[in-house]
């Protein structure tokens, strides 16, 4: 079972951390700001305390100092009774002279008072429910002075600021989330796709491609991946074509056998029968003549069905090729002269030498031939042609015959394809088969209604 998609994985650390630095900053920055702050006020209130002390301003009314700096003001005794102050509202409890010195840190800051060190004395207390920082001065006979300056504002300013920052944090932290969760869904999504691909593949469905076209490290996946399907759709289908080819070839094989034997007979005897009295009426010469002739076609179709199933081992000769393909023309010169077809012959003079087996690549040349012969009943020109290139020699076979469909042409080279009433569907097979034993291949172009080139390869030996 999966836990954590790569998405979350992601995300997540990058959330958290994000988070963790989100919080803490705005709660530091409060903290610097607030101490930065409150020493800033402690000099502003130890230069009014400088400015009263030095103006003798500590004889005035209290108020008065009250009413200028808006501060509080409180005197006690040497005994810590509280001589006067400018606060007006102290409860009962706080009214209480011992417990208002307990309160105000008298004795905690008597000694101090009493060995001043330079540094100004200073507390934070809290008087009737509200904050205050005092700041303490000994006065003649043992009394204190204490001024307050009232802290509520400022604090209530640090809460304020404290949530503000939280907030805008909170929201960032929601923003990022969301543009986090968007950018990792960019990027795992193409994977998904690569996984659904993986899992069809997985099934043998080989035919639909990822649709992923992203210029980067998934999109490479994705071509490499694509690659690999086709190879292995390539694979399976030759494999499959070769497996058809051997059921064939080991069909054909017994049939052919079957046939051959009773096919001999029968022509014999129907020779024989031809060369009887009684025969010699026109019309059962005729009769025989028909059953010689189909007799001869089945022959034909067995034959083919033998050269397709007889995987014989190549006869390999260093030989000119000229000779070979006009050794085969020759054959058929009467056959293209009934049929009305003009044969061109464009066969360099001298094709480097290569290796063959003649008997065969005759056999496959004239299956071409006859092909292009059987597409123009009407007559027409037929093309025979030798080319070189780098590493091959090529014979083409041009003719202006009928030409071939488009959705045909995938299908030639199975065996037992045909669009013949009398063919066998194995010529081209055949043809295929031959060429690539030598290491060859075959083309096949064509236009319907214009004609059709066939190019057979044949490779240079080295
Ligand atoms: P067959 O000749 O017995 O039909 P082939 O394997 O030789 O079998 O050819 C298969 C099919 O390919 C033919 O039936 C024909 O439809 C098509 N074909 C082959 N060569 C040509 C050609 N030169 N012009 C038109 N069609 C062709
Ligand atoms: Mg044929």
């Amino acid at each position: 079972m999966r836990r954590y998609g790569i998405q979350t994985k992601i995300v997540l650390p990058f959330m958290l951390l994000f988070a963790l630095v989100a919080i803490v900053l705005p709660l530091v920055a409060v903290e610097i700001f607030a101490w930065k702050y409150d020493e800033q006020f402690t000099r502003e209130t130890e230069g009014w305390l400088d400015t009263i002390t030095k103006t003798g301003y500590f004889g005035e009314d209290p108020e008065k100092i009250k009413s200028a700096y808006s501060v509080e003001i409180m005197i006690f005794g040497s005994d810590y009774t509280l001589n006067g102050t400018t606060l007006d509202k102290l409860s009962d409890v706080e009214g209480d002279w011992t417990n208002l010195a307990d309160k105000m840190r008298l004795r905690e800051v008597k000694p101090r008072l009493e060995n001043p060190d330079g540094k100004s004395v200073i507390q934070d207390i809290t008087l009737n429910g509200k904050p205050y920082k005092v700041f303490y001065l000994p006065l003649s006979l043992g009394r204190y002075y204490c001024l307050l300056r009232p802290m509520e504002a400022i604090a209530e300013a640090k809460r304020t600021f404290t949530w503000y920052m939280l907030s805008i944090a909170v929201l960032v932290i929601g923003l990022v989330a969301l543009i986090s969760h968007l950018i990792g869904r960019n990027l795992t999504n193409p994977i998904k796709v690569l996984v659904d691909s993986t899992a069809r593949v997985a099934t043998g469905e080989l035919d639909e491609l990822c649709e992923i076209k992203t210029h980067d490290e998934i999109g490479d996946l994705a071509a490499a991946f694509n690659q690999m399907t086709r190879d292995l759709k390539q694979s399976r289908d030759q494999l499959i074509q070769a497996e058809r080819l051997a059921t064939a070839g080991k069909m054909s094989a017994s049939f052919a056998h079957e046939i051959r034997n009773p096919l001999s007979s029968m022509r014999m005897l129907a020779q024989m029968l031809m060369q009887k009295p009684e025969m010699a009426v026109e019309k059962h010469q005729q009769s025989l003549r028909y059953i010689l002739e189909e007799i001869e076609q089945i022959d034909t179709i067995v034959k083919g069905l033998m050269d397709f199933a007889r995987p014989t081992a190549l006869n390999l000769a260093q030989q000119p090729l000229a000779p070979v393909l006009q050794a085969v023309l020759a054959l058929m010169e009467a056959n293209l002269a009934h049929h009305k077809i003009q044969l061109v012959l464009d066969l360099l003079p001298e094709t480097p030498e290569i290796q063959f087996d003649s008997d065969k690549l005759k056999q496959a040349f004239m299956n071409v031939v006859l092909n292009a012969m059987e597409a123009m009943p009407q007559g027409g020109v037929l093309k025979v042609s030798t080319i070189v290139n780098e590493d091959m020699v090529g014979i083409k076979v041009v003719d202006n015959g009928v030409g071939i469909p488009a959705e045909d042409l995938a299908h030639l080279f199975e065996p037992f394809f045909t669009k013949k009433t009398r063919g066998t569907g194995l010529g081209l097979a055949n043809v295929k088969r031959i060429l690539e034993e030598h290491g060859g291949s075959v083309e096949i172009e064509s236009t319907l209604g214009e004609g059709t080139e066939v190019s057979l390869w044949l490779p240079l030996s080295e």
